[in-house]
Formats: structure tokens, C-alpha cells, sequence
């Protein structure tokens, strides 16, 4: 019998900071074999170029003017993704803290927006066998027909607590401090004009406070098993 074709699977996982999506995302995507993009490098590496180039990264006109400039280029490989801006790798600097922190303000930007999602929407279809996409408005607005879309959640102290091991030997690795970080990052996003952090109405939510990353991992795996059963 002659091999079934492949049908390429769009998953999309959103939800807030510190749920396990990144370390979700890439697990799953390593497993079924798929791509895996890091929507948030995306926007933190046009962050980054807004920040190298003196841009006032509060004024969304001159964001707004200036953000077709940098060539932001993304690799989906899950197990060694990568990120680069204008052909320099921003890997490490995308994950600092002066980053982190203007982030919000120039992904509130809708030329930003507009720009990123034209990128995603190109990687993801190029996908051979499809692909992962982690972000914020992934399964909202960025690939609203994605044949999975997970919204991950968490409570605010689990994911302060992720994301202080997570910065341990690098930055201040204070958990309160993070968890007010966290949330202000968390309301900015939610609260933005422009496709905001929201949980699709087709998404299944799945509440990661009490589960371990293989437990949250099995789950999204599952889901996407079943729909490629049903899509056959
Ligand atoms: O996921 P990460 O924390 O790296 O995302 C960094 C920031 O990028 C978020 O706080 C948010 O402002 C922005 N973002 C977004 N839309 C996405 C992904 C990330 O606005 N799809």
C-alpha cells in the first residue's frame, strides 16, 4: 500500500508567561517530528533592534516608522532554534532584562504586530510537515483556522516560581520580584488594542499549575494525535 501523504498539522499554544510553552512547545514539536516557532524571540528581537538603534521604544510612531527596518529571520528547527536580526545572532541578548522589559510597549505596536504575523504566517506555511507556534494571539489572530490550538495557564506564584529557577545565575533570581514583573508583562499584553493575550474561543484550555512538563507535554501530544486521526 502506497504511504499515506503527509498532511501538515498547524499547532498553535498561547496563554501568559511562565505556563511551560516554550519548553512545552518544543518538546512536542521534537516528538511529532514538526517545526516550533518562538513568536516572543520574534518580537523581542524587533525589541532589541528597536533598542540598538536608539529608537524611543515608548513613542509607538517612531516604532511604528521604523518597524519594517531590521530582517528578522527565525530557524524552527525544535531542537536548535534560532534567532537573527539583519544576520547577527540575538539569542542571548533578546532574554535580557532591558529587552524583557520594553517588549510589551513595542508589541503593542499594530505596524509591529502586522509585521510579525506576515513573517509567521509564512514560516508556517512553509512547514512541511507543519509546525509548532508558541505566542500570545497565535490561535486569535495569527493562524486562526491552526488545526490544534492549546491555551496554556498556570497560577501567578508557579509561574513566578518557573521563572526564577529559570533566571537563576543570570539575573536577580527573587521570586516576588518576578512574580510583579510577570504580572505587569501579563496585564500589558492582555490589556493591548491590537490582539491582545487572549484564549481562542476553539482553544482547550490546560491548567499546568499542579502538572509536571511530561504530563503537560503527553496531554498536548494527545490532542494533536486525535485531531490528525480525525483528519485523515
Ligand atoms: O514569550 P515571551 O515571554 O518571550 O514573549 C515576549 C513578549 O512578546 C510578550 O510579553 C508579548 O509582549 C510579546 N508577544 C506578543 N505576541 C506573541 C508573542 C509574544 O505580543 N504572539
Amino acid at each position: 500500500m502506497a504511504d499515506l501523504p503527509v498532511i501538515p498539522v498547524i499547532v498553535a499554544i498561547d496563554g501568559p508567561s511562565g505556563t511551560g510553552k516554550s519548553s512545552t512547545s518544543k518538546a512536542v514539536a521534537a516528538r511529532m517530528e514538526l517545526g516550533y516557532l518562538d513568536t516572543g524571540a520574534q518580537y523581542r528581537a524587533m525589541t532589541w533592534w528597536m533598542l540598538a538603534n536608539g529608537i524611543d521604544v515608548n513613542d509607538p510612531a517612531a516604532v511604528a516608522a521604523a518597524s519594517g527596518k531590521p530582517v528578522i529571520v527565525s530557524g524552527t528547527d525544535p531542537k536548535a532554534p534560532t534567532i537573527t536580526v539583519d544576520g547577527q545572532d540575538v539569542s542571548a541578548p533578546i532574554r535580557g532584562q532591558e529587552v524583557t522589559s520594553a517588549v510589551s510597549a513595542v508589541s503593542a505596536v499594530p505596524e509591529v504586530r502586522a509585521r510579525i504575523t506576515e513573517l509567521q504566517r509564512a514560516i508556517a506555511a512553509a512547514a512541511p510537515a507543519g509546525i509548532v507556534v508558541e505566542g500570545r494571539d497565535i490561535g486569535t489572530t495569527a493562524l486562526p483556522d491552526a488545526d490544534v490550538k492549546i491555551f496554556l495557564t498556570a497560577s501567578a506564584e508557579a509561574r513566578a516560581a518557573r521563572r526564577s529557577a529559570e533566571l537563576k545565575g543570570r539575573e536577580a533570581a527573587d521570586v516576588a520580584a518576578t512574580k510583579a514583573a510577570l504580572i505587569r508583562r501579563d496585564a500589558a499584553d492582555s490589556g493591548r488594542k491590537t490582539s491582545p493575550l487572549a484564549k481562542a474561543g476553539d482553544a482547550t484550555e490546560v491548567d499546568t499549575t499542579d502538572l509536571s512538563l511530561p504530563q503537560v507535554i503527553e496531554c498536548v501530544v494527545t490532542l494533536v494525535e486525535e485531531r490528525k486521526r480525525r483528519g485523515r
